[in-house]
């Protein structure tokens, strides 16, 4: 049995604990190449303080798993680089250092993990202070852009061109399954013959979905839901900029900035609704809204192109056309970016560079 000093409570995994965020970005705490690091021994490992100085990890290498001082044989992919105080070191499968220096080296991994995790997330909070006048910057100029409120606008009149009448059953579809039903009274064929039975009845005589929903839905506007994203998105930067911060605290608000981020992504699909409620040449979705409009009572709608519009001939004030402005854009892609780079876990990217 291999034997570790019983751990003066002061010392055993008190060592990474004890580092700054600065020393911890500096230090290496994983390795996809463990077999080259110095004063590696295969010698049984000597009876002296140690601590867990790194992780490696060797999955998906030619060269196969890595050999464990204890097993004696290549069979870890996933373990530790134990250093002792005499300064040598030993690679270790983690159970296999787990049953042989049992409760000291839950502290010692415990130790180097929270390390580990720490240093993560402090790299995460110094990318976001590093770009955090970008984000908020970006942010607000997103919620600026015009295309923010043509959005409400065009759903606006996309409510006054349906007609008060019309409108809150559109909005029924989009929140519900977006099915455009058209059903007509055809003759009863049946009850014709039979003498029994109503004469004409009202069939189901057109399907097809509503294209761009999104821009119908009941809900906040785009510029409402930003506002509020902002709001939050501030608090984040906020929290995140302050010394001292906590783990548990930095990874609650890293991901609160994925979530956001999350969002953001939401609302410019969202805004996307408009460009494919518009679009006239792909499946004719205008056209099918057009005739639906036509099958409920509204007569007078036509569809027209360049650009793709709706148009109503039968106002009585004359005709009402509409469709989005030519510059109606999605804005806010250089936002998505620098959150989701500074969103993307460090060891997620790492491995993604690799
Ligand atoms: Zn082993």
């Amino acid at each position: 049995m291999e034997y570790l000093p019983p751990p003066s409570k002061s010392s055993a995994g008190t060592y990474w604990s004890t580092k700054t965020d600065d020393e911890l970005l500096s230090t290496q705490l994983t390795t996809d190449d463990p077999e080259s690091l110095e004063d590696l021994s295969e010698d049984q490992p000597p009876i002296e303080e140690a601590l867990v100085e790194m992780a490696y990890n060797v999955s998906g290498r030619e060269r196969g798993m890595v050999r464990c001082v204890f097993c004696k044989h290549p069979n870890h992919f996933n373990g530790v680089v134990m250093r002792y105080k005499s300064g040598t070191r030993r690679l270790v499968g983690r159970d296999c250092a787990g049953k042989h220096y049992g409760v000291t080296f839950d502290l010692l991994a415990r130790d180097f993990d929270a390390a580990r995790d720490r240093r993560d997330y402090v790299e995460q909070q110094r990318l976001v202070m590093a770009r955090d006048r970008d984000i908020l910057g970006m942010m607000a100029a997103m919620r600026a852009d015009p295309s923010v409120a043509e959005f409400g606008e065009v759903r606006r009149r996309l409510r006054e061109f349906v007609g008060e009448k019309l409108w809150p059953k559109l909005v029924r579809i989009a929140d519900g399954d977006g099915r455009l039903v058209v059903e007509r009274r055809v003759v009863n064929y049946a009850a014709m013959e039979t003498g029994r039975g109503r004469q004409s009845v009202f069939a189901l005589v057109g399907d097809s979905y509503l294209r761009g929903a999104e821009l119908v839905r009941s809900g906040p506007t785009v510029a409402e839901r930003l506002r509020d994203i902002e709001e939050r998105l501030t608090g984040v930067v906020a929290t995140l900029r302050r010394d001292g911060v906590s783990t548990g605290t930095l990874r609650q608000n890293i991901v609160m900035l994925a979530d956001l981020l999350r969002e953001v992504e939401r609302e410019r699909v969202r805004m996307r609704a408009v460009n494919t409620f518009f679009d006239g040449s792909n499946g004719g979705g205008l056209g099918k809204f057009a005739s639906w409009l036509a099958d409920n009572g509204k007569q007078g709608v036509s569809v027209l192109s360049l650009p793709y519009r709706l148009y109503d001939q039968g106002r009585s004030n004359g005709h009402l056309e509409l469709c989005p402005s030519p510059h109606y854009r999605i804005p806010g892609a250089d936002l998505i970016e620098v959150m989701r780079d500074t969103t993307v876990r460090p060891s997620k990217r790492r491995k993604a560079t690799r």
